[in-house]
């Protein structure tokens, strides 16, 4: 039996997420004595890479009409890959990605999905994957049953393991369907770091006053390498763009690393960012919440606070 993993990419390069979905089904086969196999699609390069996660094989189904992401052909391409390699377990990212082709692949291969796992799965006489629901405030433990078991891994929730392993690239021919697909995504080349994927964030909320005073939160942002977030109100009000905003009806990130900057720590902005490893408030309210979700909390002015905190970054690295 085999484990199949889907590695996704953007603009031709694998995805942080994509490594951490190959690490999980390696560590999977290696529990289960099974073999571990990825499937990459369209143009993406430094495939070989996988290698180090775990994997000592990577299909490669190149065919340039994969390259704008679309449900349906991966979808497609995913099944016949499955089907190749006689995998009775296919691994995704619980990502953009993964979210809208692991449940289509359910359907089409009648198989058992378990959404957002954040360990590996219990293999002792059965398959019992836990998840986090409720916004993390409780844990579920899933039994699947079928013959084709799929699941998707919550982002920053396992540890990679990384080896001097390689991989060998074998090019993988499909046919490639036509859609029918209404909305067609395409991905946009961007230098800036993708909120989902980084490990550290800072995060600005209505406390900041205007979009002005974002200067600060940026450079904050760049010293720390970091990717920057944002309150709903902030981005409703349009002083950040939508693509900032975490939370409920946001983003749900998982940093290692959060700054929350003049936030009050709604149960709604923190059901988006509750899983993080490390929180730090910045709040001038002793008695906002979110200091009772936060690690360290920093009573005080946002406008006194950060640039001292810049620059006492600025000295560490000096
Ligand atoms: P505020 O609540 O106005 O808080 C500002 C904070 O800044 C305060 O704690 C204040 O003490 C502090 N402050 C003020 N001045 C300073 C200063 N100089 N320095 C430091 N601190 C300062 N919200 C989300 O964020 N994400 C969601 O996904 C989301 N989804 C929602 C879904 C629903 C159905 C509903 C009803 C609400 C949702 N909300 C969401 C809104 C949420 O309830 C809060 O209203 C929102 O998170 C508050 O944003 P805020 O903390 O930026 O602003």
């Amino acid at each position: 039996m085999s484990i199949l993993i889907y590695a996704d990419s953007n603009n031709g390069a694998l995805t942080k997420n994509a490594f951490e979905a190959v690490s999980y089904g390696a560590q999977l086969a290696q529990q289960t004595g099974s073999s571990a196999v990825a499937i990459v699609t369209g143009t993406v390069s430094g495939i070989e890479d996988l290698g180090k996660y775990g994997v000592s094989k990577v299909l490669h189904a190149s065919d340039a009409s994969l390259d704008n992401f679309d449900p349906q052909k991966i979808t497609h391409v995913i099944a016949e890959a499955a089907k190749s390699v006689g995998a009775d377990t296919i691994i995704f990212s619980h990502d953009y990605s993964g979210k809208s082709v692991a449940p289509r692949l359910a359907a089409k291969l009648d198989a058992g999905l378990v959404t957002g796992a954040i360990s590996l799965p219990n293999t002792d006489g059965g398959f019992i994957v836990k998840k986090a629901v409720f916004s993390g405030k409780a844990f579920a433990f899933v039994e699947v049953n079928s013959a084709t078991k799929i699941v998707s891994v919550l982002p920053n929730s396992i540890e990679k393991k990384i080896g001097e392993g390689s991989a060998t690239v074998e090019a993988f021919s499909v046919e490639i369907p036509s859609t029918n697909l209404k909305v067609k995504e395409v991905r946009k080349e961007s230098t800036e770091l993708s909120l989902t994927e980084a490990d550290i964030v800072v995060s600005a909320g209505r406390g900041l006053k205007g979009p002005e005073n974002w200067g600060m939160i940026e450079e904050l942002a760049k010293e720390l390498g970091a990717a920057t977030a944002c309150s709903r109100p902030v981005a409703d009000i349009g002083w950040r763009p939508h693509h900032e905003h975490v939370g409920q009806t946001g983003f749900a990130i998982r940093p290692n690393l959060y700054f929350a900057i003049g936030i009050s720590g709604a149960i709604q902005h923190l059901a988006g960012v509750n899983g993080s490893k490390v929180i730090v408030a910045i709040n001038t309210d002793a008695e906002a919440p979110f200091f009772k979700a936060a690690d360290y909390g920093i009573v005080g002015d946002a406008f006194e606070v950060v640039p001292k905190l810049i620059e006492a970054i600025k000295k560490l690295k000096a």
